[in-house]
């Protein structure tokens, strides 16, 4: 086979403990998961229907090696003066299906690590009030940092546990993961009604309470559960 251009890389997040890379096919994110966050959005966070948006394969950076902990540095991005963080629970899928049932859907689930949806927060409120895609505020290079994957069968499935980011030391978001509006197994069996899931896929199922902005040469440091913490630094 002969390809008419170089094809775009294969993007991969390490697998702790492992000399293995998961290769990242699509990444799916939850909205307004946890009530406290959909508050300060100004939304109601009334448990209505889960809704999704997508990264591209090349939003992700991968933060840390398959030994663990590790800092990256990722670039402040055009055409934003309002840059926020959002620290998820990232999940991995390592079995494909559609239309899964809620009981089945943690078995599809090859691991999870700690993650940020970085987020041009001034494009996307413009956006959603016009009542536009989300793309430019959400959907570009480099904007998905996601940590290294623990294996669930090895750690066990993330459904508690403190969910943290701290940006030069200082708290900006805690909460815990129990306090997702749509649990990891319900947002699967929800999207897999939509969209065939596909080994590779990533699903960022939400952020809490106090998203805001970073701003060139902050450090933040994010934390789930007992998932390996990610440092990741915006270019001076
Ligand atoms: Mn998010």
């Amino acid at each position: 086979m002969e390809y008419a251009v170089a094809p775009a890389p294969v993007y991969t997040l390490p697998v702790a403990g492992s000399e293995q890379q998961f290769p990242v096919n699509r990444l799916f994110c939850v909205g307004r998961n946890y009530a406290a966050h959909a508050r300060e959005m100004g939304r109601d966070p009334d448990r209505e229907k889960p809704f999704f948006f997508m990264k591209p394969a090349n939003a992700v950076v991968a933060v840390g090696s398959n030994a663990g902990e590790g800092e990256v540095t990722i670039p402040y991005p055009p055409k934003t003066a309002n840059f926020h963080h959002e620290i998820e629970l990232v999940v991995a899928i390592g079995k494909g299906g559609a239309n899964i049932p809620v009981e089945q859907a943690l078995e599809h689930v090859y691991g999870y690590a700690v993650g940020l949806d970085m987020t041009r927060r001034d494009i996307q409120l413009e956006a959603r009030d016009k009542g536009r895609p989300w793309e430019f505020g959400k959907s570009f290079a480099q904007s998905a940092p996601i940590g290294p994957i623990r294996r669930a069968s090895e750690v066990g499935h993330v459904v508690e546990g403190e969910i943290a980011l701290t940006v030069n030391g200082e708290a900006r978001q805690k909460s815990d993961v129990s306090k997702l509006i749509w649990s990891v197994a319900e947002s699967i069996a929800y999207l897999s009604e939509y969209e065939t899931l596909e080994p590779g896929d990533i699903i960022m199922t939400g952020t809490p309470e106090g998203v805001n902005a970073v701003q060139r040469g902050d450090l933040m440091v994010g934390t789930v559960a007992n998932l390996d913490a990610i440092r990741v630094r915006v270019a001076g």
